[in-house]
């Protein structure tokens, strides 16, 4: 297989290893390799100037043995079947290895959201959420940001889905804004995962987060908390790339100011950025600088068979999804540089999405302290299995990963046993 695979193929190919390495029965291999739910939707949006413009949209719910399903919706030009496919399935895998009680889905738009308005997004969404709505609820499928989407969306997708019952449904997505019944540190969550394994990640290597040199590909939701988060604790971030290109500084970047400059520029870019000493270089570029910890927290396969073998990082770990093909991460391990793999890596905003949708439930709802310190928990214990097995197995981090997570979901799937 070539890194021309779609993401979906990549996905599937990932699968296959561990369910190898398990010995898992052919029928349950079957069944998992394949996502059980596929919804696609074309639908009208009528834009400012009076035309109506037709979208395509798709939830895809990869396996439901063990809970409703969870996932985000991304809107993005590049959104297609096959990826939404990945992205489930990969949630599935992430839910079982982090233990909370949902299976894997995905949902996207094919759309560049910066080319509408904002009234125009809202419809877009409304009517989006109204095509996916015979799929969702608290009990089936709870989606929640990714890739362009964010807390004001899940609102207005938790209204519509609200009108029509004829009742306030804040457990039917997550990542909302507080007063609607978000949760207290979901925005940070994936970040503060990613910065946490890094520490970890330190830990083991012997070094201190003081001074560690860290590059990051993507300065969104992820990106930036993850940039701050590690700044704070010591990190020099050297290098950090948007669409808008790359922004390098050997001294270290000075991330409170990039965040307000990107919180105040209308599309959220580093576009125009000029700091002192800052020089800039391509986003391709950036995944190649010398540097302890690279973190790509931007799309898929950007880590690939042509750049793995120039990549100078001790280190990756995942925040986007699926940002590492099957070729590169064989490169990669030959070369030494370890991987804490997505599933593992950018499984803090689930988690905190888990914790939104137990306090809508109960509509009871808890303190940032306690949050952090339960998603912590979490993560480092996942962290702390994924590393043993690795070690006594003398396995990369994802397979491990893969290992533990598959074989949860089989269980669960064997357990229940096949209907009819
Ligand atoms: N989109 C995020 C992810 O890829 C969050 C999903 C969720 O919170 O349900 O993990």
């Amino acid at each position: 297989m070539t890194s021309e695979q779609n993401p979906f193929q990549i996905a599937q190919q990932q699968f296959d290893t561990a369910a190898e390495l398990l010995g898992l029965a052919d029928g349950v291999h079957a069944i998992l390799r394949v996502p059980q739910r596929e919804l696609t939707v074309n639908f009208p949006v009528k834009l400012d100037n009076g035309s109506v413009k037709i979208f395509t949209g798709y939830r895809v719910q990869h396996n439901l043995s063990r809970g409703p399903v969870k996932g985000g919706i991304r809107y993005h030009p590049s959104v297609d079947i096959n990826e939404v496919r990945a992205l489930a399935m990969w949630m599935t895998w992430k839910c079982a290895l982090v233990n909370i009680p949902y299976g894997g889905a995905k949902g996207g738009v094919v759309v560049e959201p910066r080319q509408l308005s904002l009234s125009e997004l809202e419809r877009l969404t409304r009517r989006f959420a109204t095509e996916i709505s015979i799929l969702l609820g608290p009990e089936r499928d709870i989606p929640a940001p990714d890739v362009n989407t964010n807390a004001q969306i899940m609102a207005w997708i938790m209204d519509t889905i609200s009108m029509h019952r004829g009742y306030t449904v804040p457990a039917v997505i997550t990542g909302k804004p507080i007063h609607v019944g978000g949760s207290l540190g979901r925005i940070e969550a994936t970040g503060r995962g990613v910065s946490l394994m890094v520490r970890e990640m330190a830990r083991r290597m012997g070094r201190s987060l003081s001074g560690l040199r860290v590059v990051i590909q993507g300065f969104g939701n992820v990106g930036s908390t993850a940039a701050l988060l590690l700044h704070q604790q010591g990190c020099k971030i050297v290098g950090i790339a948007d669409a808008s290109g790359g922004y390098v500084a050997s001294h270290g970047l000075d991330i409170p100011t990039l965040r307000s400059y990107t919180d105040h520029n209308p599309y959220h870019q580093l576009d125009g950025y000029r700091g002192p000493g800052v020089e800039r270089i391509s986003g391709a570029e950036l995944l190649e600088l010398e540097c302890d910890v690279l973190i790509p927290a931007a799309l898929e396969k950007q880590l690939h068979r042509h750049n793995a073998e120039r990549v100078r990082a001790r280190l990756i770990v995942e925040g986007a999804n699926g940002p590492t093909t099957p070729e590169a991460d064989a490169i990669l391990n030959e070369r030494g540089i370890m991987v804490v793999p997505d599933i593992l890596a950018n499984a803090g905003g689930v988690v905190v999405s888990y914790f939104e949708w137990v306090q809508g439930l109960q509509s009871f709802f808890w303190d940032e302290c306690n949050i952090n310190e339960k998603l912590e928990r979490i993560l480092v214990g996942a962290f702390e299995q994924v590393w043993e097995l690795a070690h006594a197995r003398r396995l990369p981090l994802r397979t491990a990963a893969y290992l533990l997570a598959v074989q949860r979901v089989a269980d669960a799937n064997a357990i229940r046993g096949l209907y009819p």
